[in-house]
Formats: structure tokens, C-alpha cells, sequence
């Protein structure tokens, strides 16, 4: 499958925003986090790149931009595929279906959504496989939402473990996704959660958990408030995306 085609013939439109837009995002981070007495290096943008067609990617690789999150393993090779020269670093955060552990474990970087032990386990396979190491975050749902991947909270901790046996998996803290169309306090409520697993599982277990993957384009100043190390946006940076089919 090609990347989602763009949807409409606003690219130049779009690729000329970009520098603003950018720079706009730049601005919300540093407010939130002076509001939270945080500085802004702790927290860093992950920008989403899933249905943007790659002259956007590349336009954001010139204006520094070094890592891309994407939701399908397919999309986000036929995109690293096009990369050849000073490759970015590829984050995958959607959710994976194991058959398709093999392809990611050859070209990610990064996974944001280990949310089950099989998970964990069928990278570690392939990533010895394709002698590769990837850096992981577990992914949480803190929504409650039946339709939401990520595993309970309560399940965090034996997951953990399991993926502790994984050493093809640098495990560096946990994601979430908060509850759709919630009010700010659901937001708020999703962010707090995943703050305090990682809390009680960084005590309990001793393993240090520092990134904390919460907040998009439009609730990333309440994850900022809430303790996101990395916040992953879209739609605010790429412009908006063709409705899902
Ligand atoms: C698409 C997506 C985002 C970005 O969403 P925007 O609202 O466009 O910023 C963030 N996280 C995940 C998991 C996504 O799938």
C-alpha cells in the first residue's frame, strides 16, 4: 500500500505553513511548560507523519526535524524506503499485529505501543533475527475505552517483566492515548494516570521509567502540565489529515 494519498492539492500550501507551524508548536511547548516550572528541553516533539506525503517529510527534515512517528508498519516503510541518506529515526505508534513484527524489527527505531508480552516478545525474535536493537515504551490505556489498545494499568507491572527478558528492547517509560473527545478533565484525568504507573512502578520495581509519550496536537499543553517527555503531533504541524476510510 502507497501512503494514504494526500486528499487534496494543498501541498504547496501545506509545506509553506510548515516552518510556521512549527515554530508556533515550539511556542505552545514553552508556555506549557513555564506554567508547569518544567523547561522545555525535557520535552520533545515527536512529529506524526502517517498519511503525509513525503515532500512535507523532507521539508521538515530541513528544518531539523530528525525522528517521525507512524501508525502502520506498511506506511512507515514504504517511507524509509524513500530516506536514503541521513535516515531519520522511525517510531511506530500504532498498533502492532505480530505478523508484521518482522518488517518493523528491520526498519523502526523506536515502538511506543508494547502492550502484551507476544508483543515484546515477537520483536525480540526478529530483532535478534535482523541484529537490531530497538528502544520501547509501553503503552497504557488509561481511557478505559474497550476499542483502545495498550494494556490495563494493573497489568503494567507483569509486563514489565516480561518484556524485561526482552533484550533486543530498551524499555524508557510508557505512552498513552487519552479518552476521545474527553473535556479537559478526562484529558487531564488519562495524563495523571500514566504519571502515576510510571511513579509506582519506577518505585517498586527500581527500573527507571523516564519518557512519558502523552498529549497531540490538541491537548498537548495539558500533557505538558501533567509530565510528557515526548508529545506527538500531527495534525498542528503537517496540517490536517484526509478522514480515515
Ligand atoms: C495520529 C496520532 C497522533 C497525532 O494526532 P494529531 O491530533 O494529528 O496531533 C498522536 N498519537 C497517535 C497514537 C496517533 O495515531
Amino acid at each position: 500500500m502507497d501512503p494514504r494519498p494526500d486528499g487534496d492539492d494543498h501541498l504547496s500550501e501545506r509545506l509553506a505553513l510548515l516552518p510556521g507551524r512549527l515554530e508556533r508548536i515550539g511556542e505552545r511547548m514553552a508556555a506549557a511548560a513555564e506554567r508547569a516550572g518544567r523547561g522545555v528541553s525535557e520535552v520533545q516533539l515527536l512529529p506524526v507523519s502517517k498519511t503525509v506525503p513525503m515532500p512535507l517529510l523532507e521539508r521538515a527534515r530541513e528544518l531539523g526535524v530528525s525522528e517521525f512517528g507512524e501508525s502502520r508498519v506498511q506506511e512507515l516503510l514504504v517511507k524509509a524506503a524513500q530516506v536514503e541518506e541521513a535516515a531519520p529515526r522511525w517510531v511506530m505508534i500504532g498498533p502492532l499485529q505480530t505478523n508484521k513484527a518482522r518488517d518493523l524489527a528491520r526498519v523502526a527505531h523506536e515502538i511506543q505501543t508494547v502492550d502484551s508480552a507476544k508483543v515484546a516478545q515477537a520483536l525480540q525474535r526478529r530483532l535478534e533475527q535482523a541484529d537490531r536493537r530497538m528502544t520501547a515504551l509501553l503503552q497504557v490505556n488509561t481511557s478505559g475505552e474497550e476499542a483502545k489498545s495498550g494494556c490495563a494499568a494493573s497489568e503494567v507491572e507483569a509486563l514489565l517483566e516480561a518484556t524485561a527478558a526482552c533484550d533486543r528492547l530498551e524499555v524508557r517509560g510508557l505512552m498513552t492515548i487519552a479518552t476521545r473527545g474527553g473535556d479537559e478533565a478526562e484529558t487531564r484525568r488519562c495524563f495523571a494516570a500514566l504519571r502515576e504507573v510510571r511513579d509506582r512502578l519506577s518505585a517498586t520495581s527500581g527500573v527507571a521509567l523516564p519518557e512519558l509519550s502523552m498529549g497531540m496536537s490538541g491537548d498537548l499543553e495539558l500533557a505538558i502540565e501533567e509530565g510528557a517527555t515526548v508529545i506527538r503531533v500531527g495534525s498542528a504541524l503537517f496540517g490536517a489529515r484526509p478522514p480515515l476510510v
